[in-house]
């Protein structure tokens, strides 16, 4: 049965390890509830505390405050094996000197099954992770996608009501890391485990996650789905963290629209009229055209990049932006020196708040 986790007011404060006295604020007041069968990524910077987080749920760091629920049970007293959590790392942690089937095995012969019972379980987690042809190797006679597998075939052969990711794809060549996010997503949701996943790789956030944790310094600046925020991002930070974006300066015309030096553009916002706010415009929810558009502008630079043309161009009194046109190969690429027209997508705008 999949449980939700609740983490509330959950601060971590440690001892500087370089300033007698001093602390590290680790964790400063999170709050965040993943319903059952959830998975939810922690995504930050390095050092921002989301393995201090993930951390304080699994049982291995006590937290200075605040409360770790899973269901309704209160977790901070709870020692991380009654927990009912199994945690998936970075380095596999599976033993070179057992075979496929006996790591998998490993954690269920303390739990004193019938050996009926334990082949009939680690034959099912087996099959699920598309090991069953390899349960007889020995760990150094797989690949490193492989081994990532045994290690998640370990952790749901437990049957934990929740799982732990900690950077599991770190170790994984691009091709594979993208391929094993799939497997790992698939088989997440068809087992159905409430999950927490930690990542500083917004792609990988973006593409297996129901909800995305933003952490910067110990705060949780934005909680939502991928879409959200991607494109209502809470603060500039988010905003530049997840994807590239421009950020001009605007002026409150009304309650639903905005004035960026001359032309009014439909955002709502709650300033007042009058007031100076800032937009945040993706590469690729500008537009260009030779002939018309909202704003004269200057190509400063340009890049193939295979699926998209990446241009700098330079609007006067806005300075510069960055913006994506797909499909650059049907097209060819403009001329840096070049004139064109600029004009934002109405619909893909957004304002930051205060
Ligand atoms: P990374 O992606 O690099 O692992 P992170 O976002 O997971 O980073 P944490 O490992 O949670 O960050 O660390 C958060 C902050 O707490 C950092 O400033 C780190 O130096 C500090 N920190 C973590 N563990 C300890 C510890 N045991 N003692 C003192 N400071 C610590």
């Amino acid at each position: 049965m999949a449980e939700s986790v609740h983490i509330h007011n959950l601060e971590k404060r440690f001892a500087s390890p370089d300033a007698p006295g001093q602390e590290v604020h680790a964790v400063r007041n999170a709050n965040l509830e993943v319903t059952p069968g959830e998975l939810v990524t922690l995504l930050g910077p390095s050092g921002c505390g989301k393995t201090t987080l993930l951390r304080m749920i699994a049982g291995f760091e006590e937290p200075t405050s605040g409360d770790i629920l899973f269901g309704e049970r209160r977790m901070n007293d709870v020692a991380p094996n009654r927990r009912d959590a199994a945690m998936v790392f970075q380095s596999y942690a599976i033993f070179p000197h057992l075979s496929v089937y006996e790591n998998v095995v490993f954690g269920l012969r303390l739990q004193k099954l019938s050996d009926a019972e334990l082949k009939a379980r680690a034959d099912k987690v087996l099959a699920v992770s598309g090991l069953t042809s390899m349960a007889n190797r020995s760990p150094n006679q797989l690949s490193g996608g492989q081994q990532q597998r045994v290690a998640l075939a370990r952790a749901i052969v437990m049957e934990p009501k929740v799982l732990l990711f900690d950077e599991p794809l770190s170790n994984l060549d691009a091709k594979l890391r993208d391929q094993m996010r799939v497997e790992i997503r698939d088989l997440q949701q068809r087992l159905g485990i409430t999950s927490l996943y930690v990542t500083h790789d917004q792609i990988e956030a973006m593409s297996i996650s129901d909800r995305i944790v933003v952490m910067n310094s110990g705060n949780i600046e934005q909680i939502g789905t991928p879409r959200e925020v991607y494109a209502r991002p809470a603060s500039r930070f988010v905003a530049e963290f997840i994807g590239k974006a421009n950020f001009p300066e605007a002026i409150v015309a009304d309650a639903q629209t905005v004035d960026l030096r001359g032309v009014k553009l439909p955002v709502p916002t709650s300033g007042n009229v009058g007031d100076k706010v800032t937009l945040v415009l993706r590469p690729e929810a500008i537009a260009l055209s030779a002939t018309e558009g909202d704003f004269a502008a200057t190509v400063r630079r340009a890049m193939f990049l295979g699926n998209v043309a990446e241009y700098l161009i330079e609007i006067e009194g806005l300075g510069e932006w960055l913006v994506d046109v797909p499909n650059p190969g049907e097209k060819g690429l403009l001329d840096p020196g070049q004139q064109i027209f600029a004009s934002p997508s109405h619909s893909s705008l957004h304002a930051l708040r205060g």
